[in-house]
């Protein structure tokens, strides 16, 4: 395995890189850190966010430039205000036993004459957004004309963006033998010509497939009547109850008014679009990075950069309308080597936008049913009981125990945990029991054949199969992906035997043929690994209480698993040390309950 130490990399470098944990180097720093290190080049790198591509241009940066001297000598380019930040805290962590290297971030939206005067004081590196930069250039408060690098980041969301002239003009105050670095997640027209008229026989690199979604996504789309499109926003979110997500609507109105509801049904959802204040979009921003908005309703133009890890869903409120659009909303899930899914909520008449992107990022969609209400009420209710299992007890509870006992006198155990989920439950059950089917009528009519065969997640349940319920989740590790597999190996099955598979925060769902059911059942019975029981059970198809009631009950030992059993859901991250996580808000109350 390649070890930073073999990249070319200073020792101050490395010292940083200890400190933050960085263990091997991600595929995009192995390619092009020595390069950029040994040759003065110009690079175009093909890397999708979250491939640790700042550290893949800000490593042989920061090497390469002369910290005694206060001239600016790399200007990095970036789409938005947010990853510019990101960018320049990266870079201060990098750069931080460097003696007088001096990083400092340019952006729109805050004062242009204190940016001013960090700059005046000395900056070899800049980070900026173009609109903010030229901005600048215009007023002299800095000057790139002695640059030596120069960053294009996500030069494919600066294009979209409209920023082609500002970085036309932008590059044109720069030397001609500067060296021009272009990572970009795609290689559109536009990139291409940028990177023929500002470079020089660039170097080339590409990690993963060149203008493929990531490959960690699952894809899938739902169709329903026009005007059902947003409760079934609500269901995806009630279906998924640890959602952490980003909701992509067309316009801003749309984007205010489908925030508006969710906040309004309950939901701890928040607006991201143009037409607030900056203040307001930060406000909003921090509440999502600190995942207390757990729905983040935007426009394209507004995510452009978001970098928040863990997010485990990007729902496609409405199709964008180019479908290079769907990419970019695509890859804000599945980073750094987690997976995600990207669901798409689309009428009849737009299904053939489907097939069109699907040639574009070469993966399939999944065509799914909008969960039923009966089929909810069966997840929030595994969920809830996971809550209550997990509740750390309140000791100031306490004192109050014996007056409590004496209330709750005379109920058994089975009585009074009926009775403790239904305080919610009912609630919950009373608002989707008598709701209709949304999925609309054509269904898959022309898509049929898609159903289960050749897609990594499966399909709806088909005439034949059997829905299964596991009592394993995210919290054990495990995405839709690993589970899969893990079920795969245990089971000694084809790839094609195991569909629809949906991982819940501490329980999941999968689909197997009818004609497996007993050998699944059989297999599942006493299954321990680590210790822990694994529980699979028959669920009701589509909706309905759990079947095999005897089964519970002799496995009442579900209890004694040791909680310590985790699976590599994470293990392809490249993050050393680092954690991942779903973002799951276990104890929130979700009240689309009412
Ligand atoms: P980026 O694609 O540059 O936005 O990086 C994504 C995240 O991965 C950032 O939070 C980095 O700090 C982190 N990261 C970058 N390189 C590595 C590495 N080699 N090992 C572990 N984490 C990394």
């Amino acid at each position: 395995m390649t070890k930073f130490e073999t990249l070319g990399l200073d020792k101050p470098l490395l010292d940083a890189i200890s400190d933050l944990g960085f263990e091997t180097p991600s595929e995009v720093q192995e390619k092009s850190i020595p390069i950029l290190l040994e040759k003065e080049t110009d690079l175009v790198a093909l890397a999708q966010t979250g491939t640790g591509k700042t550290a893949a241009f800000g490593f042989p940066m920061i090497q390469k430039i002369q910290s005694e001297s206060r001239t600016t000598q790399g200007l990095i380019l970036s789409p938005t205000r947010e990853l510019c930040l990101q960018i320049t805290n990266e870079l201060k962590l990098y750069s931080k036993y460097i003696k007088g290297l001096n990083t400092v971030a340019i952006y729109g939206g805050a004062s242009i004459t204190e940016q001013a005067r960090q700059i005046k004081r000395g900056a070899q590196i800049v980070v900026a957004t173009p609109g903010r930069m030229k901005d600048m250039i215009g007023r002299g408060m800095v000057d790139i004309s002695k640059i030596d690098y120069c960053v294009l980041d996500e030069a494919d969301e600066m294009l979209n963006m409209g920023f082609f002239e500002d970085i036309k003009d932008i590059l044109s105050n720069t030397p001609d033998e500067k060296f021009t670095w272009l990572f970009s997640a795609t290689m559109p027209k536009e990139v291409a010509s940028i990177a023929k008229k500002f470079m020089h026989k660039p170097v080339e690199i590409t990690v993963g497939t060149k203008n493929a979604g990531a490959s960690t996504v699952q894809h899938e789309y739902y169709q329903v009547g026009g005007r059902d499109r947003y409760p079934a926003l609500k269901r995806l979110a009630d279906a998924n109850p640890g959602i952490f997500s980003v909701v992509f609507c067309r316009t801003k109105r749309d984007t205010q008014r489908v925030a508006e509801k969710l906040i309004e049904d309950g939901y701890n959802a928040g607006a991201l679009h143009g037409d607030l204040s900056q203040n307001q979009r930060d406000l909003v921003m921090n509440a999502f990075r600190k995942k207390q908005v757990q729905m983040l309703v935007a426009t394209d133009v507004a995510a452009r950069g978001i970098d928040v890890d863990d997010i485990t869903h990007v729902i496609n409120y409405q199709l964008p309308d180019e479908i290079e659009t769907y990419t970019h909303r695509s890859g804000r899930t599945g980073r750094a080597g987690k997976s995600g899914i990207s669901m798409v909520i689309v009428t009849r008449s737009e299904t053939r936008k489907i097939k069109a992107i699907e040639k574009k990022i070469q993966q399939n969609f999944i065509s799914k049913k909008i969960p039923t209400g009966i089929e909810i009420c069966e997840i929030q209710l595994y969920h809830l009981a996971n809550r209550i299992k997990e509740t750390e007890v309140n000791t100031e509870i306490d004192n109050y125990l014996p007056a409590i006992n004496d209330v709750l006198d005379g109920l058994d155990r089975e009585e009074l945990i009926k009775k403790i989920v239904s305080v919610e439950f009912t609630r919950f059950y009373n608002y989707y029991s008598k709701t209709r089917d949304l999925n609309s009528s054509e269904g898959d009519r022309d898509r049929g054949e898609r159903s289960d065969r050749g897609s990594k997640g499966g399909d709806a349940p088909s005439n034949g199969s059997v829905r299964y319920f596991i009592n394993v989740g995210e919290r054990d590790g495990y995405d839709w992906m690993s589970l899969k597999d893990f079920l795969r190996d245990t089971l000694n099955l084809e790839k094609e035997d195991i569909f629809n598979v949906d991982t819940k925060d501490s329980f999941s769902f999968f689909n197997s043929d009818a004609q497996h059911t007993e050998f699944i059942l059989q297999t599942f019975t006493e299954f321990k690994v680590k210790g822990r029981f694994i529980n699979v059970e028959v669920s009701k198809d589509p909706g309905g209480a759990r079947k095999g009631k005897k089964r519970d009950r002799k496995r009442g030992h579900r209890k004694g698993g040791d909680g310590g059993y985790r699976k590599g859901g994470d293990s392809k991250s490249f993050r050393g040390g680092k954690k991942g996580g779903s973002g799951r808000r276990g104890g929130k109350k979700r009240p689309g309950f009412y």
